[in-house]
Order: structure tokens, then C-alpha cells, then sequence
């Protein structure tokens, strides 16, 4: 595997991964129906089902019952704050441990041929690792665990309208469906607000200073990016939805930066397997801050003119984009 390395690197040593990245067939025209029955298919199956399926385990094992949470209190608020730090330390955890500790594949697939800075000063304790566990687990954990409290407290209250499976099964499931799609609508706005100069320079500024990043800085993030970042759940406070469905769409929102932070296009599964990850969007996006502002699958970026795939067709595109608003912004501000 080793020898496969050496050949998909550039001279600058970055990975160029095949394929590059792509919005889904499902956004083709004309549609290509079966590409895009499979695309849908593989958003959910393998690996989406376990999202859902530790939502479920979640809610029914691991959530305060609604009976307590009609009166705000410690204790249920903390057990919510104690499971969610299980779930980041043992996933972001796992896969720094695995792939930035014991190296276990070492620079195979790894996107960037360095790896994160362990004594610079731009970094909280000087060091890359820890800053990031820092505000993953205090801002993070703490912001994901209030949106939740809030939104059970108001369940419990009955402010919210509360849609059950045996009264609604078709609706409950498909609203579970589309979580992830709400999620990636709102990633793409809350991460293009992000980059309006104020809140790049108050926020935003924090998540970027991971330029190669490692799977701890997903949720790397300012308080008030997490705030904006996690509020996709008040959607649940519009949209009639079953508690599971707001503990869903947190905990997606929670565990989903691990993929598209983790620095590598491929993950070893023993000797023979590695598991494909879609992260090289957004690695582009730390890399070069003006594209790739939400999903590969969703063409987004493509329609608002920002999506870049590595390729050197695609980055002449970029450059002529800049050039382009460089001249705008002269002649405005000579006109001014
Ligand atoms: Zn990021
Ligand atoms: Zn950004």
C-alpha cells in the first residue's frame, strides 16, 4: 500500500484521491435514475444507518426520561453532558488515536503529508491536539447538551408538538430521512454566514487555524459558531418531530465533522480493506478558504460559483474567480 502512496502524490506531496470530489448523480440533469437511486442508497447504508442507530440508543437508554425534564436541573442536564462527552471522546477520540497516535497507517491516504503542529503558538497549550479537544469538549459538548436540554424541557412542557411513531409511522420515518438533508441546507448557510468578515474574524478564525486539520478539529469551533452551528435543531421546534428526531439531528450535527476533518481519503480496515471518506471537500475548503463552503453531494457550491475538486482545471477556475472579485472590489472602491 505503501508504493500506492508514493504514486498519488503531487510534487507539493498532497494526496490526489480518485475520484475527486463530485455533487451526487442525484443532481444530474437529465437524471440518471439508477446512479442516483444508488447515490441516495449510500447516503443512508453503510455507514449513515449508525448515526441513526446511536440516536436510538441514545434516546431510549441514555435520555432522561420527559417526565423529569420539565423542570430545569442539574442532574438530568449533566447525565445529557456525560453521555454526549462519551460519545466525542470515544469517536474523535478513536480516530485520532488510531490514525494520529499509533499512526496506524501511517501517511497512507493521508491528504497532507505533515502532520498537526504539536508546539505552535497559534494553538491554545501550544498544540494542535489539545486546543482542538478543548473546544470540542467544553464549547462543543456544553452548547450541543443546552440546545438539547432546552428542547426536552419544552417537550415536557408541551410547548412542542409531539409526533409519535405509532400515531404518524410514515411521517416519523421519513422526517428521520431527511435529517441529514436538513442538516447539510443548514450547514451551508450557518458556514457561508461564518465567513462574512465579522463573524470570520470573531468565530470563525478559530476553526481555520486548523489549515491541515486532524479528526479533533471538526468541532473545533468559537462558542458563537457552535451556537449558529447546532441551531439547526430549532427546526424541530417547527416541524412537528418525536424528541428522537432533535436528539438525531444534534448528534449528527455533533459526530459528523469526524469524516470531513479526519485528513485521510481512505481508512484501513484491517490488511486488505480501507473504508472510502469524503473528506478531501472539505480539507480543500481548510486549505483554501474560499470554496467548498458545504457537502461534495449537494451542488451548492457549484451553483453559487465555489466548489473546487483539487483538479488543475478547477483550480484555474478558482484563480479567475479571485481575480475576478479582486477587480470588483478595486473598481468599487475606486468609484467610492
Ligand atoms: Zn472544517
Ligand atoms: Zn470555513
Amino acid at each position: 500500500m505503501a508504493k500506492v502512496d508514493l504514486q498519488q502524490r503531487d510534487r507539493r506531496g498532497e494526496w490526489l484521491p480518485d475520484p475527486l470530489p463530485a455533487p451526487s448523480p442525484l443532481f444530474s440533469w437529465p437524471l440518471r435514475l439508477l446512479p442516483a437511486l444508488r447515490a441516495v442508497a449510500g447516503d443512508y447504508w453503510p455507514y449513515g444507518w449508525l448515526f441513526v442507530a446511536l440516536a436510538v440508543v441514545s434516546w431510549l437508554w441514555f435520555t432522561p426520561d420527559l417526565s423529569r425534564t420539565g423542570t430545569f436541573a442539574l442532574g438530568w442536564i449533566a447525565e445529557i453532558y456525560a453521555r454526549n462527552l462519551v460519545l466525542m471522546v470515544v469517536l474523535y477520540g478513536g480516530g485520532h488515536l488510531r490514525l494520529y497516535v499509533q499512526r496506524a497507517q501511517d501517511l497512507r491516504y493521508k491528504f497532507s503529508n505533515r502532520w498537526p503542529s504539536a508546539d505552535n503558538r497559534t494553538f491554545l497549550f501550544r498544540n494542535q491536539t489539545r486546543d482542538n479537544m478543548f473546544w470540542t469538549l467544553v464549547s462543543g459538548g456544553l452548547i450541543w447538551t443546552g440546545y438539547e436540554a432546552l428542547t426536552l424541557w419544552l417537550y415536557a412542557n408541551g410547548v412542542l408538538p409531539l409526533v409519535t411513531l405509532a400515531q404518524h409511522p410514515v411521517y416519523f420515518v421519513l422526517l428521520m430521512l431527511a435529517v441529514p438533508w436538513m442538516r447539510t441546507l443548514h450547514f451551508y448557510w450557518a458556514h457561508r454566514l461564518t465567513h462574512w468578515k465579522p463573524l470570520y474574524k470573531h468565530a470563525h478564525y478559530l476553526h481555520h487555524k486548523n489549515v491541515n486539520p486532524g479528526p479533533w478539529s471538526g468541532l473545533s469551533m468559537h462558542p458563537i459558531e457552535h451556537l449558529l452551528y447546532f441551531s439547526g435543531v430549532l427546526l424541530h421546534w417547527i416541524i412537528p418531530s418525536h424528541p428522537l428526531h432533535a436528539i438525531f439531528h444534534l448528534l449528527h450535527a455533533g459526530i459528523a465533522p469526524i469524516p470531513g476533518h479526519i485528513g485521510f481519503f481512505k481508512v484501513e480496515v484491517g490488511k486488505e480493506r480501507a473504508i472510502q471518506n469524503g473528506g478531501y471537500f472539505h480539507y480543500l475548503h481548510h486549505k483554501y478558504f474560499d470554496c467548498n463552503y458545504g457537502g461534495e453531494g449537494v451542488p451548492l457550491d457549484k451553483w453559487f460559483g465555489s466548489f473546487f475538486d483539487g483538479s488543475a482545471s478547477s483550480e484555474a477556475e478558482m484563480t479567475a474567480r479571485r481575480q475576478r472579485l479582486r477587480a470588483k472590489r478595486g473598481a468599487a472602491a475606486g468609484s467610492g
